[in-house]
């Protein structure tokens, strides 16, 4: 018997396979569509799968072919642009398609219906109606400035791609445009969607709140991974079928389905948090601008300090600039001023010049902020007498002495031990905590400032639910005279009388390997800096530092961003490195450093053979070598084009899993296509 024109459905499960698996469509003629969800056999077990296609013919042998178990037709199908856009971020970062589209659909679509399905579906979809139109607020929606409605005019007005990228200082009014920009849309087309991704998500319940209160009738839901299963599948859903009209998400919120969605925009798009550690490395923001070029509407970036690659498409005419140059209020920028750390020493952390302005701060009744990128107590224990250094016996970095508990903790692996009494080498009873965290500057704050009411916040300090939202409400309510933490106090929040931020440890990221370390540290202090003078308090943001002389410094105390990416760029240029030439960074991980290195070494001998050219370097132990037992090496690839890098990658990952490993113990490997730490 021939099979009849489109007997066969094509369908991508998640599974490490390069091509779609064919199923037989059977009778399910009318349900087995492009972007239908269903169950398939593999092997003995069965699996959530998405049809992608149909075909008339099988590539096995028909008899080899097995039946679809299921079509959930009461999904509505996902759409062509869905499945063209999680297809285009599979071969760009060199993924299996089903790898990347099947982890995208929420909870309730990830694993096989069990006989619950329907009313788990019911409960999904009324979870959101019931939410539409709740809370009635108002906002007040202050007159946009020339700038800024330039801004919102140069969004709207655009037909087709239109990648924007929005420079302005924290304050500036970037969120602002953002919101009247999306009013616009809502206002203009009853059905369009717009889709808002933040960095982090439990770091802005403002925005939240700024949202409801400012879009009170329309369908607002959060995507991101901290949610509980039933909300995320009612969230997505909601935004698959759409009654949501506003997605606010992290970066997995980029793979949401959304059906008429007109605009997107990327908050702090430079933010290191858009990239996707494990699994598919993706780049949410990058992603973000692809998406709106294959749905043809304008993409909205926006930050006060754009990533270099962001800001050389821009200087290259690809990307609109648009600058918001002042902040919106009347408060002025805080100055930023330079402790010189060889004149004043820093003991136990601090200086006496940010001791003596932290004094006065209080005095005057304002708030201080002491930002320090080390949590825990010191970074390090060491024996005097020996030299002996606390380390992790599991990775290949020091352990972190935490006084709160007393223990040494790995920060990379989370193994923890009491810190010994007496050195494990020489038995000298005397050992010491080198270097300063959280804990300790804490300790030293309290010590310098009596009587002030110091809180810190850091991943320790916020580990029970709720815990960082209830402090960042007690300095909000003015309960707080310092608040002192890391990267976390960093981010987006609107603190009105912070008048003085100190940066005590900037120097750590002035000396590393990592070519955009420079580029984070300046991104680090601008948006700390930002945290300082929202509500027009004259302020000041002081940094102790050894290196005053650094350009980087002298480029941040004239808040000159423009000069600082100009010079960066050029050194970029120069020496070859991204944005200007495209990387991909092949690692390794296996029990012992060698098989890693070998692994690479036989993967390098495969790649030097092919037509396309790419420049492989040489195999090297990754920075961090260890990493809980497990060794890592990895190995630069570099491409003159970025298509010249997709065909390179394309055949010789191909060839790397139809070859045979090296003989000795198992390496695990992967891809990552443009790699953010090398
Ligand atoms: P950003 O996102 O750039 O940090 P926001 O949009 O959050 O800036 O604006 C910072 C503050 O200024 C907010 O309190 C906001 O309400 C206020 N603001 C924004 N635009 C204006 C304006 N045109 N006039 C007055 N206040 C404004
Ligand atoms: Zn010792
Ligand atoms: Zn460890």
């Amino acid at each position: 018997m021939t099979a009849s024109p489109g007997a066969y459905a094509e369908i991508v499960v998640d599974l490490p396979v390069g091509q779609p698996l064919t199923y037989r469509v059977g009778d399910a003629e009318q349900e087995a569509q492009p972007g239908t969800c269903c169950v398939v056999p593999v092997g003995r077990r069965e699996v959530m799968g998405i049809c992608v296609g149909r075909s008339a013919e099988a590539a096995v042998a028909d008899e080899k072919v097995r039946d679809v178990k299921r079509w959930l037709g009461d999904v509505a199908p996902l759409d062509a642009h869905w499945l063209a856009f999680t297809r285009f971020a599979a071969d760009y970062y060199q993924h299996p398609w089903g790898q990347v589209a099947v982890p995208a659909l929420p909870p309730l679509l990830r694993t096989p219906p069990g006989p619950r399905w329907a009313s788990s579906l019911k409960r999904a979809r009324n979870a959101c109606a019931a939410e539409a139109g709740a809370t009635p607020a108002s906002a007040v929606v202050p007159e946009p400035n020339a700038e800024q409605r330039a801004a919102v005019d140069a969004i709207s007005a655009r037909e087709g791609f239109a990648p924007i990228l929005l420079h302005g200082v924290t304050g500036s009014g970037k969120t602002e445009v953002y919101l009247t920009a999306i009013e616009r849309l809502l206002a203009g087309d009853p059905q369009a969607q717009s889709l808002l991704l933040v960095p982090e998500i439990g770091l802005t319940p403002q925005l939240q709140a700024r949202l409801h209160a400012r879009f009170a009738k329309q369908t607002i839901v959060c995507l991101h991974s901290a949610l509980p299963a039933a909300e995320r599948s009612a969230a997505w859903l909601a935004a698959h079928e759409g009654r949501a009209r506003i997605v606010l998400g992290t970066r997995l919120a980029v793979f949401a389905s959304l059906p008429r969605l007109r605009l997107l925009v990327v908050d702090e798009e430079h933010d290191t948090s858009y990239k996707a550690g494990d699994g598919v490395r993706y780049s949410a923001r990058d992603l973000a601008v692809k998406r709106a070029q294959l749905l043809g509407v304008p993409v909205v970036l926006g930050s006060a300090t754009p990533a270099l690659e962001s800001w050389a498409q821009a200087m290259q005419g690809r990307y609109r600039l648009l600058c918001l140059p002042r902040r919106a209020t009347e408060a002025a920028q805080p100055r930023v001023e330079l402790i010189d750390q060889r004149l004043h020493k820093a003991a136990s952390g601090l200086t006496e010049p940010l001791r003596v302005a932290l004094e006065q701060t209080i005095a005057r009744g304002e708030q201080a902020l002491v930002f320090i990128n080390r949590r825990g107590y010191a970074p390090v224990v060491a024996c005097a007498a020996c030299g002996w250094l606390s380390a992790c016996p599991k990775c290949a970095v020091f352990a972190a002495f935490h006084k709160t508990d007393g223990a040494l903790h790995c920060h990379h692996c989370g193994w923890r031990s009491r810190v010994p009494r007496a050195c494990p080498t020489c038995g000298n009873q005397n050992l010491d905590a080198v270097g300063h965290g959280t804990q300790r500057l804490e300790e030293t704050l309290a010590a310098a400032l009596p009587g002030a009411r110091i809180l810190r916040i850091d991943r320790d300090s916020t580990r029970r639910r709720g815990a960082a939202d209830a402090a960042l409400a007690a300095v909000h309510a003015g309960e707080t005279d310092v608040l002192l933490g890391t990267q976390m106090i960093a981010k987006g929040h609107d603190f009105q009388r912070v008048s003085l931020v100190g940066i005590v440890n900037a120097d750590a990221q002035l000396v590393s390997h990592d070519f955009r370390a420079p580029e984070r540290l300046f991104a680090t202090v601008m948006q700390v800096a930002g945290r300082a003078g929202r509500s027009g308090l004259p302020s000041r943001v002081l940094v102790q530092t050894r290196y005053p002389e650094h350009p980087l410094f002298a480029a941040l105390c004239r808040f000159d961003y423009e000069g600082f990416a100009r010079s960066q760029l050029a050194e970029r240029e120069a020496a070859g490195m991204p944005p200007f030439v495209p990387q991909a960074l092949l690692t390794a991980q296996a029990k012992a450093l060698e098989a890693a290195l070998a692994f690479l070494g036989h993967a390098r001998a495969l790649g030097l053979g092919l037509s396309e050219p790419a420049t492989l370097y040489d195999p090297v132990p990754m920075p961090l070598a260890r990493l809980a037992g497990v060794f890592r090496a990895q190995m630069l690839v570099e491409a003159p084009r970025r298509s010249l890098l997709q065909a390179f990658l394309r055949e010789w990952l191909a060839r790397l899993h139809e070859a045979d490993a090296p003989p000795g113990p198992r390496v695990h490997w992967q891809i990552e296509v443009d790699p953010q730490e090398i």
